[in-house]
């Protein structure tokens, strides 16, 4: 945590997407206003967030089987096991995994991310990611960045309007890591469920979250200038690799693996 922030509580009077998803996937640490947002949400919301969590277990034990281990997870969410280190470092026991948020209820329960398996190493960085110097510089006291590092962007992208440059944060996030690291995103789409996009903006748009989910062609330039590695950008089912292809359901996510040149 860095010592010029002042110390923020959790505020239990207005709705945050980390709580929100939190009782999407059937967690405990979530408060009357985020259940409102999340009953407004349709049916599909809790499928789509277990689809999307399934995915960051997928393609982080794929990394780490591809060699990878140094993780720097931003919008890491309230810990829901198996977090991305325990997926990571039961392939990988010394992999390094830095964490980063921006919400306080995230940085309260960041204890369960630091339980790291002893031979490896887990830190937590309370931070946002528009400001991703500050992550960045942080990140480079636990992580070699002359060595690969998987840089994953997982259901965060969409919770910046345009108007706060996802693609330049990405790009400067990106821009920081050797060649043969990954970018691994997410990302809210309405493509899968046209009908349901009015639903679900206005449902977090009561809870006055703002919420930009992106269509194909929007989704595709945070990926400019990378290699994506197959099955390329699809939704978060059809993203598998050594496991059996599971069976095709709609999603309302985009997701992708990129190698850095
Ligand atoms: N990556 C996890 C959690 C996704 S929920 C998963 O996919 O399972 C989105 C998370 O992004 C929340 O925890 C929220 O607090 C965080 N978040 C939203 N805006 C952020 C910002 N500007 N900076 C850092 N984290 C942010």
């Amino acid at each position: 945590m860095t010592p010029e922030m002042p110390k923020r509580s959790v505020d239990t009077s207005k709705p945050h997407p980390a709580r929100v998803y939190d009782w999407l996937l059937c967690g405990k640490d979530n408060y009357p206003v985020d259940q409102e947002v999340a009953e407004k949400l349709p049916a599909e919301a809790k499928a789509n967030a277990a689809r999307n969590r399934a995915f960051m277990h997928r393609a982080s034990a794929w990394l780490a089987h591809e060699g990878v281990d140094q993780f720097l997870d931003i919008g890491t969410g309230i810990p829901t096991e198996p977090n991305l280190h325990q997926v990571v470092q039961a392939i990988r026991p010394a992999a390094r995994i830095v964490y980063a948020d921006n919400d306080p209820i995230v940085l309260r329960h960041a204890e369960a991310l630091l339980v790291s398996h002893p031979e490896g190493v887990t830190d937590y960085i309370d931070a946002d990611v528009r400001n991703p110097e500050e992550i960045l510089e942080h990140a480079g006291a636990f992580l070699d960045f002359h060595r690969p590092v998987a840089l994953s962007l997982i259901a965060l992208m969409h919770f910046l309007p345009d108007d706060q440059d996802p693609y330049g944060i990405t790009r400067k996030l990106v821009g920081a890591l050797p060649s043969g690291s990954y970018l691994v995103l997410s990302h809210g789409t309405a493509d899968q469920h046209p009908e349901l996009e009015r639903s679900t903006n206005s449902a977090y748009k009561n809870g006055a979250i703002d919420l930009r989910m992106r269509t194909r062609a929007e989704v595709e330039p945070f990926f400019e200038g990378l290699d994506l590695v197959e099955p390329g950008l699809v939704t978060a089912p059809e993203w598998f690799k050594e496991e059996p292809a599971p069976v095709y359901e709609r999603s309302g996510f985009y997701v992708g693996v990129a190698r850095v040149r």
